[in-house]
């Protein structure tokens, strides 16, 4: 696949070292979620909508044939196992599709079915008897814009006539003719060349701009201006998308600066919270004391797998060699990985090769292992300054309601910092938080 492409060095230049805190990459984890997410995620949330446009009444639609698409892109849906269209597909189709064009800016989760949504769009409103790019795709990644063409390249399966380019690193525009393909999907930087210095293609042609990722397009330097620049050749009578997976005040700033008169619709995840898990405490002298409560734990009570948060690598890899010398399979998580990596050891996990995942904080936030009934805290998530970091603890710990299931929290206490830092967060969700003495194990049920 294209993703083998992925650039070890550079992966290795984002090292923060050893026994630094590891600090996730927001791109990557994207991206691993969505390799390693084999469907639908499975949250229940509930669609909110923050404007609409008064000329375009909003309707949702429960069927795919309800949205009168052209029967071989409907096949190529059906070919991916789409059965019908997902809580922001319903809602988002019928707006993207309608005619006269309405613009939409998008927020819902990653996995809640974005991408297939913008892609049909794309792929319904090109002319394929005009041999000119006709709909546009920036995204923030080359491995995202290419994910991002993998899925387009499914979908029209059985559309041969849809032609696709990818404007990103690696790919060279023809000199002095106009490119045929109807749809560009790129990164900014290529998409500036091709469309603005060297006018491969004419960008007032565009009707169809998606702008994805957004919320990781701001977060690249550079990108932002890259983006205006692009928009500013658009034509007024273009179609803009616009979708972010967060929902935070600098992206619908610059949505709004991109979008106008946008109808603007949320999926608002339900909260994760604490409420099926219980937690406790365990204090420890050192490391090993750590360790040694670890495998009472471990011993004691009949687990599924289990999580093990650390602070460092370092930590991460002590950990995991002592547990393979006794003999546990153990599988590790860590930001030295590279993206292919990372989805490897991710996905022997989720097939129960490993029991257990000893990780730092690059474990990807919306990736569920569903059968992990015991997470530990080796070390209490922190912030820069040695506080409590709720937010932390709650995506390590908390479900949504999704799986009903209870499970275990185990926070080890080495120093009065970390037992200040449990008591924090115990006020925090005003939920107790257990003191267990690991010689009787058998007190955790
Ligand atoms: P997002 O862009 O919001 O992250 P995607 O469009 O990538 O979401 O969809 C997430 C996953 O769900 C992908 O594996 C995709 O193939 C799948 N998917 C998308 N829409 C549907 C659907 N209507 N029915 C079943 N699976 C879907």
């Amino acid at each position: 696949s294209m993703v083998s492409k992925l650039n070890i060095e550079e992966n290795a230049e984002k090292e923060t070292g050893d026994d630094k805190p590891d600090i996730p990459d927001a791109a990557d984890s994207s991206l691993i979620a969505k390799i390693f997410r084999k469907g639908l995620t499975n949250d229940k949330c509930s669609l909110e909508v923050q404007r609409k446009d008064p000329n375009n009444p909003l309707y949702s639609v429960k069927t795919f044939e309800a949205l009168k698409l052209h029967p071989d892109l409907l096949r190529g849906v059906y070919a991916m196992g789409f059965n019908v269209p997902s809580k922001i597909q319903e809602t988002t189709l019928p707006i993207l599709l309608a005619n006269p064009p309405t613009n939409l800016i998008a927020q819902s989760q990653s996995g809640t079915g974005k991408t297939a949504a913008f892609v049909l769009a794309m792929l319904s409103r090109v002319d394929t008897s005009k041999n000119f790019v006709q709909a546009l795709c920036l995204s923030p990644t080359y491995e995202l814009a290419i994910q991002t063409g993998e899925v387009a390249a499914k979908m029209s399966q059985y559309r041969k006539d849809i032609q696709l380019r990818f404007a990103v690193r690696g790919e060279e525009a023809p000199k002095d003719t106009k490119l045929t393909e109807h749809i560009v999907i790129g990164t900014p930087g290529k998409v500036l060349d091709w469309g603005v210095k060297f006018k491969v293609f004419d960008m007032k042609k565009i009707t169809v701009f998606v702008l994805d990722e957004a919320d990781l397009m701001i977060a690249t330097q550079g990108h932002q201006d890259q983006c205006h620049r692009i928009h500013k050749q658009l034509s007024n009578k273009c179609q803009m998308m616009f979708f972010s997976a967060t929902y935070g005040q600098e992206v619908m700033e610059f949505a709004e600066l991109i979008v106008p008169n946008p109808t603007i619709l949320r999926l608002k995840r339900e909260q994760e919270s604490l409420e099926n898990i219980k937690q406790y405490y365990v204090r420890c002298a050192n490391h090993e004391a750590k360790y040694a409560a670890i495998t009472n734990i471990y011993g004691g009570i009949s687990i599924g797998q289990a999580i093990i948060f650390c602070h460092t690598r370092k930590t991460c890899s002590w950990l995991s060699a002592k547990m393979s010398q006794d003999g546990h399979s153990v599988a590790i998580l860590s930001g030295d990985l590279n993206v292919e990596q990372r989805i490897a050891v991710l996905d022997r996990f989720r097939a129960g090769l490993e029991k257990v995942l000893i990780t730092t904080n690059v474990l990807s936030r919306g990736i569920d292992v569903e059968q992990v009934t015991i997470v530990v805290n080796f070390d209490m998530p922190k912030d820069g300054e040695n506080k409590a970091d709720c937010d932390t603890y709650l995506h390590r710990i908390g479900r949504t309601g999704r799986f009903g299931k209870s499970g275990i929290a185990v926070n080890l206490i080495d120093s009065e910092e970390s037992m200040t830092i449990c008591k924090d967060i115990e006020r925090h969700f005003n939920k107790p938080i257990l003191k267990i003495d690991t010689d009787n194990p058998e007190e955790i049920e």
